[in-house]
């Protein structure tokens, strides 16, 4: 049974979803001010292995994640670039996409962006103003944390009255707020800003309503799972509860999965202190690294509650385990069944159970990944010895199959290696998969000889011809 850490109760909860065989799942997703870093990624690669593991175990999941398309950075930027709101954000969503592609996440069933939902923005706070949860200030609307008991429990942040300026905290010179830890629903535009002409004024929404709007609009009043990096525990998905439960009297999110952070040099990766790289300062760098490494790295080289280092060492070892579930897979592909059985269908049948075991203990992909090179070690010898044979090499070929569905690295190599082909290898493999179509064994042979010179290995499988780089 899946079980994962539960950070309200901070204990490890079977997921059970509320319809049998259906997960509703929603995810915070990035500000689209900036291009995402890799950061923000490792947060959209875990909930990815997530979704998948939730996938293979319930069947359906409905995965919401919202774009965040206005916030006072993006505001500020417009303005100074003389940009409508969509202007200044659509270049950031189509670079967003093009990285999720890359990186082989799962597209979620729903993008919501918070300019398309302005309408459920001013409901839910006119439902909180009739559970008189608000006040208005200023010609802005903050809700009143005082009035809903349960703040702090998601995150321990003790519910002590801090009254703005007596305790020189935080917001300490903002006095239109009459505790400081109330937060803006709603907030006064100026003239000449980006803003919304609503029953609540002239003004734009805050950050924290919109996922709450989101949630109730696109998958109901109670969710199954509610993922974010640890920093959104305080304040953002506290004042999400805050919301949604003041406004429906339900409880809102079942489960609720924080990832930690992916530092570098010992600090958090973040676009406030400038660390941060991109996929693309990766992909395009000197280095020239392969996405299948980055989601290597992010997915599978520490347990999503752990503390990520980036650092070349550490994408050299995801780089290296990357090669070396290929190679085994090719290796399968290419290998033809042998007479002698050594029990390679009891092996894949032991490390399936073991890696599932892993993942169900809290998704622990690195522990299974453990199991499963330890199988790649102990086949590997099996078909030295030529010990696997037809029911064998199936048992492991689903077996790969089955780990990948999780990892999702195969597909990237699969393109990356097809980018490297040049027009001109792509037109011999062609011709080859020709020859071999009508059974001219010696141009295929000839052709495949004139590749390997060219530092292109073909092999035969049960699927067609596969080629690797040599080396
Ligand atoms: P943002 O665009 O800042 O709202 O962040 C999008 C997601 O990335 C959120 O779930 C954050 O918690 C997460 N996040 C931001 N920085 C990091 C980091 N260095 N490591 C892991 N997750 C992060
Ligand atoms: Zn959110």
């Amino acid at each position: 049974m899946l079980r994962l850490h539960d950070t309200m109760t901070r204990r490890l909860m079977p997921v059970e979803p509320l319809e049998a065989g259906h997960v509703r799942m929603y995810t915070c997703g990035p500000t689209v001010w900036n291009r995402a870093h890799i950061g923000n990624f490792r947060a959209f690669v875990f909930e990815d292995v997530l979704r998948r593991v939730l996938e293979q175990r319930f069947g359906r999941v409905t995965h919401v994640m919202n774009l965040t398309d206005v916030d006072d950075r993006i505001v500020k930027n417009a303005m100074t670039h003389g940009h409508t709101l969509e202007e200044e954000t659509a270049p950031w969503i189509v670079a967003f996409f093009a990285d999720v592609d890359a990186l082989g996440i799962r597209r979620a069933h729903h993008y919501p962006r918070a300019t398309d939902y302005i309408e459920e923005m001013v409901s839910l706070v006119e439902r909180l103003d009739a559970r008189e949860v608000t006040y208005r200030s200023d010609g802005s609307v903050y809700y009143r944390i005082a009035a809903f008991p349960r703040y702090g429990q998601l995150s321990g942040v003790r519910a002590v009255a801090l009254v703005a300026g007596a305790s020189g905290r935080i917001d300490a010179d903002d006095y239109t707020k009459e505790d400081a830890r109330d937060f803006a629903l709603w907030k006064a535009a100026g003239q000449g800003e980006p803003g919304w002409e609503t029953r609540l004024g002239w003004g734009r929404p805050g950050w924290h309503l919109e996922c709450s709007a989101m949630n109730l609009a696109l998958l109901g009043e109670t969710i199954d799972i509610h993922c974010g990096g640890v920093d959104l525990v305080f304040p953002h998905h506290e004042n999400e509860i805050a919301q949604s439960e003041a406004a429906t009297g339900k409880k809102f999110v079942r489960l609720w999965c924080h990832n930690a952070f992916l530092q570098i040099d010992e600090a958090k990766m973040s676009k406030r202190l400038g660390n941060f790289l991109t996929l693309g300062d990766i992909v395009d760098g000197e280095e020239g690294r392969r996405p299948s490494t980055v989601r290597y790295l992010l997915a599978a080289t520490a347990q999503y509650r752990k503390t990520l280092n980036y650092s070349d060492e550490s994408l050299e070892a995801a780089k290296g385990a990357v090669d070396r579930l290929i190679l085994f897979r090719d290796r399968l592909d290419a290998t033809a069944p042998s007479r002698r059985d050594g029990d390679a269908v009891k092996l894949a049948a032991r490390i399936r159970a073991d890696f599932d075991a892993c993942l169900d203990d809290d998704l622990n992909l690195p522990e299974g990944m453990g199991h499963v090179f330890t199988m790649v070690r102990d086949a590997n010898r099996l078909l030295d010895e030529g010990r696997v044979d037809g029911p064998g090499l199936d048992a492991l070929r689903q077996l790969v199959e089955h780990v990948d569905d999780v990892l999702g690295v195969l597909p990237l190599v699969d393109v990356e290696r097809a980018a490297t082909l040049s027009p001109e290898d792509r037109r011999m493999l062609s011709e080859r998969a020709e020859a071999r179509a009508r059974k001219d064994w010696a141009t295929s042979d000839q052709i495949r000889t004139a590749l390997a010179r060219r530092g292109i290995l073909v092999e035969d499988t049960a699927g067609g011809q596969r080629w690797r780089p040599a080396g």
